[in-house]
């Protein structure tokens, strides 16, 4: 029986009377069926949002908050079957899976904490007896749209904010990790989140997502995926609030001083780690030549160690579907036609599954499509440098600005680098990817359009703030006037 959407607290079928398949990218089987909504199931959804807003927007964030903190509690309860599910549904290795699960138990702990602050500020005012301050004002109904690699972390990153900020939420998965979302719903109907705060709605981008973009009663938009569908929404999201979170060509300079272990390993994490697949994944080396060799030797070597195979018992499982296999294997056959040199990998491993070789390529410049474009796999660009300044204006030679690194012992150089790298993220003898929930994530450039989530500035997204002015000298005081 198919998995259904859950819309003003219960669970219903789709009008379409269509289902959907996920399945296991390790051995191809059968996860679930689901249902395959459409516009119709979006203004349902939209429509029970409208009218649980009218109450749960007046829930004291505290008590809000109090729901959050047990959505956390049962999702620590249910961690281990809920990463083996991630490592099922979406391929990453278990230890990732429950990491998953980890900065979702993080999220909404965070954000529940947070129901006791959403602070707004007080000021002076330039009358006499004339109070002023801010506020912060819920939105209304969220449209929250999310990608498949994190498939708990990405949506308690939109639902755990949009929540304590008093917004009702519809919420749109990606297809190919709807088990995922299910389980996480079932989750927040269980932790005692009121019918019609929380909307599923299951189905594709262009039968539910677009309705979701263009509708004219949500509030806002917050959508994390490819750079070509969030220039869709940022183009029919009309005068939404839209926050964008989008894709990355993420870059590590490895400078001559640097402790080249240490960075291998920084590498291999980033590289390969989810199968290349994150948004913050490392896709370029920019390296030294003084230390292009010894760095490249270490890496190849620790590379061969890497175990191929299912999540449960590999280091690095399959890719997500067929068509990402294709994706990959295209940029390959461009970056040899290209001139790069292919040192490692550079193949599918033929058995069921969408498994694919860690791959390494090296003697790539800026110019090269590899260097450029987000492959979203395992395929990693080495680029020589002759000095620091050439590193930097590497580094900053595309239109993504998401996660940077640099591996040096020179406090000069690093600081530099933190000040001249362009993206929303810089680390400093750590690898491209490790973002905790109480700072800021998000990039510059291409990346997405300025939203931060995460930490303080993670509630700006699903807020607004008002101004309030309080007079109380019982006579009319005119600003700039009197
Ligand atoms: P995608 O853009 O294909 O899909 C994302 C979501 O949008 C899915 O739910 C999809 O069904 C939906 N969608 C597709 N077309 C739509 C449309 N026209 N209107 C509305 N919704 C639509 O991305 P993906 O393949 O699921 O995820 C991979 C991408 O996500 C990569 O580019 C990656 O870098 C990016 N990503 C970014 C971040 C970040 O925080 N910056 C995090 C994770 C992933």
């Amino acid at each position: 029986m198919a998995h259904k959407l859950y819309i003003n607290g219960r669970w219903v079928e789709s009008s379409s009377g269509k289902t959907f398949k996920s399945i296991n990218p390790a051995n191809e089987k059968t996860i679930g069926y689901f249902q395959a909504g459409n516009k119709k199931d979006v203004d349902k959804a939209v429509n029970a949002a409208i009218k649980a807003y009218k109450k749960w927007r007046l829930v004291p964030p505290p008590k809000r908050g109090e729901i959050l903190l047990e959505v956390a509690s049962i999702l620590r309860k249910r961690k281990k079957k809920l990463g083996k599910l991630v490592t099922d549904e979406m391929g990453k290795q278990i230890k990732e899976g429950l990491g998953d699960v980890q900065e979702a138990i993080d999220m909404f702990e965070y954000m529940a904490g947070e129901g006791r602050r959403l602070f707004g500020f007080t000021t002076t005012s330039e009358l006499r007896n004339k109070f002023s301050m801010t506020i912060r004002m819920p939105l209304g109904v969220v449209g929250l749209i999310t990608p498949w690699n994190f498939p708990f972390a990405i949506p308690a990153w939109k639902i755990a904010p949009a929540l304590i900020c008093g917004n009702t939420v519809v919420f749109k998965p990606s297809s190919d990790t709807p088990m995922c979302a299910v389980e996480l719903v079932k989750i927040l109907e269980e932790a005692g989140v009121p019918k019609g705060v929380v909307n599923l709605v299951t189905g594709s981008g262009s039968e539910v997502g677009v309705p979701i973009v263009k509708h004219p009663k949500i509030a806002a938009i917050s959508f994390t995926g490819s750079r070509e569908v969030g220039k869709f929404v940022a183009a029919n999201a009309g005068l939404k609030k839209v926050g964008l979170e989008l894709g990355g060509k993420n870059v590590i300079i490895v400078m001559d001083d640097a402790d080249l272990d240490l960075a291998v390993d920084g590498i291999i994490w980033g590289a390969f780690g989810t199968t290349g697949q994150r948004c913050t994944a490392t896709s370029r080396v920019i390296v030294h030549k003084r230390v292009r060799d010894e760095l490249l030797d270490k890496l190849v070597r620790a590379t061969k160690k890497l175990t191929i195979g299912y999540g449960m018992n590999h280091d690095i499982g399959p890719l997500i579907n067929e068509r990402a296999v294709e994706k990959v294997e295209r940029y390959i056959s461009i970056a040899k036609k290209e001139r790069c040199k292919l040192v490692l990998g550079g193949n599918r491993i033929p058995r069921k599954g969408f498994f694919f070789e860690p791959t390494i390529f090296t003697n790539v410049k800026p110019k090269h499509t590899i260097a450029q474009e987000e492959i979203f796999g395992p395929v990693l660009a080495i680029m020589p440098v002759k000095n620091f300044d050439q590193a930097i204006e590497y580094a900053n030679s595309v239109s993504y600005g998401l996660s940077s690194a640099i591996y040096t012992n020179d406090v000069n150089k690093a600081f530099i680098a933190i000040r001249d790298i362009e993206a929303g993220l810089t680390y400093v003898n750590s690898s491209t990817i490790g973002s905790e929930v109480h700072l800021p994530f998000g990039g510059v450039k291409d990346t997405g359009n300025g939203a931060r989530e995460g930490g303080i500035l993670g509630i700006e997204e699903f807020s607004e703030v008002k101004t309030v002015y309080v007079d109380y000298s019982g006579k009319l005081q005119k600003a700039q006037i009197d």
